[in-house]
């Protein structure tokens, strides 16, 4: 599959960041272009005819002048004149705003346009790189000085062509600067790409398979530290919370989403999360995927899905530490509190009738016994039905969200392969959403497809 590279433009604006629009802002702009290659021939009259109108078009744009130099391969800064010339007028005060095509136009290698974007900088003036939709006076100019300080180093080791023009092919391609050692499932090949780490991908495709099979995260944690599944760093310390950010990491279905974190302070290198602030870049199709995209998106729409579930219930956990797999999802019939099960006693409870905390609740306790047997009529009732219900399930299949087809799938599968409800109760958590009890109207069953049923 093709990568496809989507910016995503920042949605907060940038409160420190000098606007370039709110006054009279004197312009420069820089070309330069190398002579070598073939598609650039001519273009150096055009990038002067084209920075002419661009900034006379515009109301707030004063030409402060265009500078320019046709580059010769080895050409050195000295050499340049017209870049010189501007820095100078940048250095004189003529300049507000420095306009360039890209990059790769700007300078001529990546320590280079380093230097110069920074020193601008310091002198209050932004360099915005068309092509790249970067202002280095804005946050987004901090991907920029990140990118470039690190293929800077890069090139101080082994400066080739090939490397020269590193950044501009990494923006468009996607190359991100990740750190593969953060996240499970991938290692870094000598080239920077991620390749899939086997073992640590198992582990990936366990967990998406349990929380798609009912399991909730704070589950599969504790079961992962039971069976001393080694986590990123080599540790078994699992928690509800890291099941949760591997669940929703876009890397496992294959893309990237790059500048998700930014660096806040280059000195102290402290990081913060991009909430907006900043341009972020998503790249589709970047690397070998470890979880369908089919199955990803299901995952998404669960993690929803339990979200407003808890909402709507006012639960803070559906897991539970016994795994009891109807745990938070039993509900009282005449109030409708959830039920619990206190202590060791297998009996349900409606949490508003405790006497001692002032309970208002009459409902009545259910035995736990007596819920399985509401569970087990209700799942022979649902296998009955299954012809019935085929249409229904064959439609969702075809035309439903990512988690509707598969519970839809599932619900198909499992009423023709468990008739019976002793063989299909270890899928409780699979089927069952809800169960209302303790009402006028016996117990009243949600399915995951979304199928109710009332027993009594
Ligand atoms: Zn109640």
């Amino acid at each position: 599959m093709e990568k496809k590279l989507t910016v995503i433009p920042p949605s907060q604006t940038n409160g420190n960041a000098k606007s370039a629009s709110s006054s009279q802002c004197r312009v420069a702009a820089y070309c330069r272009v190398s002579t070598e290659q073939e598609e650039q021939l001519g273009s150096f009259a055009n990038q002067i005819a084209y920075y002419t109108d661009y900034i006379n078009e515009k109301e707030k744009y004063q030409l402060a002048g265009i500078f320019s130099d046709e580059g010769i391969s080895g050409t050195g800064t000295r050499k340049r004149a017209g870049f010189r010339s501007m820095i100078a007028a940048c250095e004189a005060g003529k300049v507000d705003l420095v306009i360039t095509k890209s990059i790769s136009r700007f300078a001529r290698n990546t320590r280079d346009c380093l230097h110069y974007a920074r020193y601008l900088k310091s002198l209050g003036i932004p360099v915005i790189f068309e092509k790249e939709g970067i202002n280095t006076m804005e946050s987004s100019g901090e991907l920029l000085f990140t990118i470039l300080s690190s293929l800077a180093q890069e090139e101080s080791r082994n400066i080739s062509e090939n490397t020269r023009w590193g950044i501009r092919s990494r923006f468009q391609q996607g190359i991100p600067h990740i750190n593969a050692a953060c996240f499970l499932g991938y290692d870094k090949d000598e080239a920077g790409h991620l390749v899939i780490n086997e073992g640590q991908a198992k582990v990936v495709r366990r967990i998406f398979r349990e929380f798609l099979e009912g399991w909730q995260p704070s589950e599969i944690a504790r079961m992962l530290n039971t069976e001393n599944v080694s986590g990123v760093h080599g540790e078994s310390r699992w928690a509800a919370v890291s099941v949760v950010r591997i669940l929703q990491n876009e890397k496992y279905k294959g893309d990237l989403l790059m500048q998700k974190y930014y660096i806040r302070d280059f000195l102290t290198k402290e990081l913060e999360k991009n909430d907006g602030k900043l341009t972020q870049y998503y790249v589709e199709n970047d690397h070998d995927a470890i979880i369908e995209r089919e199955i990803w998106d299901a995952a998404q729409l669960e993690i929803n899905r339990i979200k407003e579930f808890k909402r709507n219930h006012q639960i803070r956990e559906l897991g539970s530490s016994s795994l009891e797999p109807f745990y938070g999802k039993i509900f009282c019939g005449c109030c409708g509190g959830r039920m619990v099960k206190k202590g060791r006693k297998s009996v349900w409870r409606c949490i508003n009738s405790g006497k001692e905390k002032g309970g208002f609740c009459k409902a009545k306790p259910v035995e736990g016994h007596k819920m399985e047997e509401y569970v087990s009529a209700a799942w022979a009732q649902l296998v009955s039905q299954r012809e019935n219900l085929l249409p229904g399930w064959e439609k969702d299949i075809a035309q439903g969200n990512a988690l509707e087809r598969l519970r839809a799938a599932q619900m198909k599968e499992l009423t023709e392969k468990y008739p019976a409800w002793f063989q299909a109760a270890k899928k409780t958590r699979m089927v069952i959403r809800e169960i209302i009890i303790g009402g006028d109207r016996g117990c009243e069953i949600l399915f995951m497809d979304g199928v109710r049923l009332v027993t009594d």
